[in-house]
Parts: C-alpha cells; sequence; structure tokens
C-alpha cells in the first residue's frame, strides 16, 4: 500500500505557460493549499488574460508492503502481529 506521509507537506505549485510568443512563465507555490493556487491562477488570467497553466503537485510516498512480504531480503512483519501475545492451543492464527 501507498500513502502519503502526513509528517510532510504537500506542495502545489501552479506556472503560467500561456503568452503570444513566449511562456509568461510567472508562477505560484503553496504547501497544503491548493485552493490558494487555484485563486492564484484565477486573479493571473484575470489580471493577464492568460489561460493555460501547468500544475503540479509533490508529496512523499510511503510503501507499506503486506505482513509476509519479501523485502530487500526481509520478510515484513506488521507491529499489530507481533502485539498478538502467545497462541491459544488450537485457535486458528
Ligand atoms: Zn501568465
Amino acid at each position: 500500500m501507498i500513502t502519503r506521509d502526513a509528517g510532510t507537506c504537500v506542495e502545489f505549485t501552479a506556472t503560467c505557460i500561456d503568452g503570444a510568443d513566449v511562456a509568461c512563465g510567472d508562477h505560484f507555490t503553496a504547501l497544503d493549499d491548493g485552493a490558494a493556487m487555484d485563486k492564484w491562477i484565477c486573479e493571473h488570467a484575470q489580471k493577464t488574460g492568460h489561460r493555460t497553466f501547468r500544475r503540479t503537485l509533490v508529496d512523499v510516498a510511503v510503501v507499506t508492503p503486506p505482513s509476509g512480504a519479501v523485502i530487500a531480503g526481509e520478510v515484513e512483519r506488521q507491529p499489530h502481529a507481533l502485539d498478538a501475545g502467545p497462541a491459544t492451543p488450537g485457535a486458528p492464527r
């Protein structure tokens, strides 16, 4: 499973790629605020008439392999499996 690292910020960037002969290149970056990026795009479009933007979202991904998967030669064990305590005789595990 791949999840976003909750301890890091998500970086939203918009770059204006519109312009008559050369791309405008004006850009805006916000951390954890995609709405601020969209607001900047709308304001830039209203001010300049430019309508085309490249948007990027950068985050940090964390891989959590399933229990029992072999990662770099080691068998992955999930913490909750280790906290289960001793097995009850006859109980399925
Ligand atoms: Zn522009």
